[in-house]
């Protein structure tokens, strides 16, 4: 029977991505693969309960929200992910997938949206991307870049125009939180007449930027 580890599962809104501001129900998976140096949400490493789909899903129900976002740690990790993704698209949901962009997507379910990461050097993991993945994404899926430099920055906008991103789907742009501020970032974007969204965690704006569950 399949069983998925859960971090926790809470109703915010959603504060990254061309979602954000939507109410948003949160399934968040716990382990990583990853360990980015600007982590914010390093208690998913570790932190979980084994759940069964069934009760995932009586879970997300109550909530009375359409959209639902797998996210955590790295979600795609578990085994029986695959299984929850088809489950919560079978049961109606539009459903975002928060990928950390170093696992294979082009088996996932195709109703879903992914929004996958590219992981900038700043991170420590640039080079655990795998990369074939560029190839499975669709048009309404979504590639985010998490900059926490000006080098960050410009290793991006080089990836975004020699690999021609932009015509893949919608290209994020985010300032890591309290290290790259989103003045800079917007002037870079302007200046270079960048394809990109910049994209801010509306979330830290909104509540305190430690506090969890939102
Ligand atoms: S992929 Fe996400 S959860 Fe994993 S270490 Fe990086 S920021 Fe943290």
């Amino acid at each position: 029977m399949p069983a998925i580890t859960v971090c926790e599962i809470f109703a915010s809104i959603q504060g990254e991505s061309t979602h954000a501001g939507r109410p948003c129900v949160f399934v968040r998976l716990a382990g990583c693969n990853l360990r980015c140096a600007w982590c914010d949400t390093a208690y998913s490493y570790e932190e979980g309960n084994e759940m069964s789909i069934e009760g995932i899903l009586d879970r997300v129900d109550p909530f009375g929200i359409n959209l639902v976002e797998l996210t955590g740690g790295e979600p795609l990790l578990q085994p029986d992910s695959p299984s929850l993704v088809g489950a919560l698209c079978n049961a109606g949901y539009e459903l975002l997938i928060e990928t950390n962009g170093s696992q294979d997507i082009e088996h996932i379910d195709p109703r879903a949206k992914i929004i996958m990461d590219i992981k900038a050097p700043s991170s420590g993991m640039a080079d655990r991307m795998f990369w074939p993945n560029l190839e499975f994404l669709k048009p309404d899926d979504e590639i985010k870049f998490v900059l926490a430099t000006r080098e960050d920055y410009e290793w991006a906008s080089n990836l975004v125009r020699n690999e021609e991103l932009a015509a893949i789907c919608s290209i994020l742009f985010s300032p890591v939180f309290g290290m790259l501020k989103p003045a800079d970032l917007a002037a870079w974007i302007l200046e270079d007449r960048l394809p990109v969204r910049l994209n801010l965690q509306l979330h830290k704006y909104i509540w305190p930027p430690e506090q969890r569950g939102v």
